[in-house]
């Protein structure tokens, strides 16, 4: 376990990695990048488990469980602990409620998934300043955790990232890919889609700034987007539904292989 960087609040933001041959490429798991979907953040550490158990991947695995640390400990436990000037500044984000268990942002009040590279400057959300949710930030890239993410991810040979939410059991894959990219990349969601019995759905114009968008558009590697977790739940959604969520993603290291024969079989008409 080592750190890719640390919060707006200088929590570390952990990622535990699994080698096995340094020249494979990487798979990049990530979760809680919204703060209330900390749910994402315990699936990531059951897929810790079952990585434990891995002995002969042709892939390394890289795995942040919590992109947002700041983020899911206000949704968790609201901003009490905190010294008076985060404290009012995050009431204020909040607009003066003091519930934060529908927070979404980090503690800057920024969307996360806002916040990165990728057709930044057509919004999608009416949040022009810090806000729970769905504020772009004053500038792309402008927090510390997206630049951590951007830069962790861009140090490594990924061939795929798999970005975990909640809720909707749903999967999204495009952002403006040329026509070989998006038929390669909807292979790999249909991949996923199979064996989670998800969804996949358009999201390209709904969506900008997200971490998927970046990983689709700047470095040109597929990157889903998987809704965790049936839509009949309300958030904070509840952690006994874990177990169940889990059955779902029971051949996930499979998956990751086929998803690595599709890259390589497109690859090789670069
Ligand atoms: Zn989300």
């Amino acid at each position: 376990m080592e750190t890719i960087g640390k919060s707006v609040l200088e929590q570390d933001i952990f990622f535990v990695s699994k080698v096995f041959d340094e020249k494979f490429k990487w798979v990049l798991i990530t979760a809680g990048i919204h703060a209330r979907e900390h749910l994402s953040c315990d699936f990531a550490c059951e897929i810790l488990q079952k990585l434990k158990s891995q002995t002969n991947l042709k892939y390394n695995v890289a795995v942040i469980p919590l992109v947002n640390p700041d983020g899911a400990d206000i949704a968790i436990h609201g901003v009490s602990k905190f010294n008076k000037s985060t404290t009012d500044n995050l009431l204020k984000i909040n607009n003066n409620n003091s519930d934060f268990s529908l927070f979404k942002a980090n503690a800057n009040g920024v969307d996360l998934n806002n916040n990165f590279d990728a057709n930044w400057k057509n919004k999608f959300t009416k949040n022009f300043a810090p806000s729970s949710q769905g504020f772009y930030g004053f500038l792309p890239m402008s927090e510390p955790e997206t630049q951590a993410l951007a830069n962790f991810t861009k140090s490594k040979d990924v061939f795929l990232t798999l970005n975990y939410h909640l809720k909707g059991e749903e999967i999204y894959f495009d952002f403006f890919q040329n026509e070989k990219h998006y038929k390669r990349d909807q292979k790999i969601a249909k991949t996923f889609a199979k064996s989670t019995g998800y969804t996949i759905k358009s999201t390209q114009k709904t969506s900008s700034g997200g971490f998927k968008d970046w990983c689709v558009a700047k470095l040109g590697i597929p990157s889903l987007t998987i809704e965790l977790g049936n839509d009949k739940f309300s958030h904070p959604f509840p952690k006994s539904e874990l177990k169940n969520i889990m059955t779902k993603h029971e051949n996930i290291f499979d998956d990751i292989a086929k998803s690595l024969e599709i890259f390589e079989e497109y690859k090789k008409t670069d």
